[in-house]
């Protein structure tokens, strides 16, 4: 099949990406490829040990340690990490970890035009998009500006190898979303398309293998690879009703970033296969059955992912909330939007029905 379209528009953002088990070893070589010599190594609080044998491996070139990342990027946080970095004369950001560590260097090269460099620890897919989040007094605002987007990409699979499986699988699912979502974007093109379907591909095939054997570098390589094809499609292409929902649930309630996606997936996807129609093929092609819906709550079970948004933490009675807060500034989705079906929807995902 090919994704050919007679008119489309696609902006490539400029990134290195390299791939390979122990890549990161490089990162050294990288900061000099850049012209910079003095790093700020970024973390989470949690993940300090990483970035401390990252910063063994950098040696001299290392000007710091600055493990202040959390969830949804709060500007305090990144003003913190800000005087850190400056403090430490740092003239580039090398950050390790997942999507909030990659959130807060995006949130520092904003403000300071510093380079960055991303080693992704889990499949969120940011360091490959010019999109940031920031939260402040409990708002989450989201912008798209090129000088987010970080300029090297190191991919090393034995970084995710201790991933646990329940965040692995989580984290994986949030970024089969990324590429289910953009093969029904309006603004959809066929390198988006086929970067959506060769990811889709990749976790179908790796992520079963992670789950048993989690220490499995090849099966890790490949879910990698599926990572970085997903995250592009969510930065070139406008998402829908899924990602609004998981805003909605993650910002307004506090549920878990990938767990939440992970519950929503079969049940978001079933509701605009009709209205997406052909579009949806490659994913039919790709799992052998024609419900789209349910293919990928049969292969949500096959690697036990989460279900249930009760199970999440979700209360029952927000569920109206909820519905009323998907319907305010809504996103544009294949299939109209109707309040009522919103809500059946929330329901159906509450329960797992
Ligand atoms: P995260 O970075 O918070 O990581 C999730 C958990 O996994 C954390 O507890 C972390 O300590 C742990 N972890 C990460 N790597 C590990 C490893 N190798 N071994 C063991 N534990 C590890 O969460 P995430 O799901 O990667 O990212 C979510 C954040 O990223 C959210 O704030 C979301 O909004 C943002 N995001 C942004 C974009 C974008 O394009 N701007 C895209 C996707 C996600």
């Amino acid at each position: 099949m090919s994704f050919f379209q007679s008119g489309f528009a696609l902006t490539q953002p400029a990134m290195r990406v390299r791939f390979g088990p122990g890549v990161r070893r490089d990162t050294r070589a990288e900061i000099e490829r850049l012209g910079c010599a003095r790093a700020a190594i970024l973390s989470t609080p949690g993940k300090t040990a990483m970035a401390e044998a990252l910063a063994a491996d950098i040696g001299a070139l290392a000007a710091g340690i600055v493990p202040l990342a959390e969830m949804h990027t709060p500007v305090p946080v990144t003003e913190a990490a800000l005087r850190e970095v400056k403090r430490i004369g740092a003239d580039c950001l090398v950050a390790i970890g997942g999507g909030s560590t990659v959130g807060l260097g995006k949130a520092l090269a904003l403000r300071t035009g510093l380079p960055q460099i991303v080693l992704p620890t889990t499949y969120a897919g940011s360091e490959a998009t010019p999109v940031l989040g920031q939260t402040e007094s409990g708002r989450k605002t989201t912008m798209t500006d090129p000088r987010v987007q970080p300029q090297v990409i190191l991919y090393d699979a034995e970084l995710v190898r201790s991933l646990p499986v329940p965040i692995t699988v989580a984290s994986a699912l949030n970024a089969m979303a990324h590429a289910l979502e953009g093969l029904y974007a309006r603004d959809r093109n066929p390198v988006s398309t086929l970067f959506a379907v060769e990811g889709l591909r990749a976790f179908r095939a790796a992520l079963p293998a992670v789950r048993e054997d989690p220490g499995d570098l090849e099966a890790r390589g490949e879910t990698l690879y599926g990572a970085w094809l997903c995250g592009p499609v969510l930065g070139q292409v406008g998402m829908a009703l899924h990602h609004k929902l998981c805003h909605v649930l993650g910002g307004s309630f506090g549920l878990p970033h990938a767990e939440t996606h992970a519950v929503m997936l079969p049940h978001t996807i079933a509701f605009n296969a009709r209205a997406a129609g052909a579009l949806l093929d490659p994913v039919r092609d790709l799992f052998g059955e024609d419900d789209v819906g349910h293919a990928l709550a049969t292969f949500a079970d096959k690697v036990g992912a989460p279900r249930a948004l009760r199970d999440l933490g979700m209360k029952e009675d927000d569920l109206d909330h909820a519905a009323d807060l998907v319907m305010e500034a809504s996103y544009w989705n294949p299939r109209p939007l109707v309040r009522d079906e919103i809500l059946t929807l929330l329901k159906a995902a509450w329960t797992d029905a």
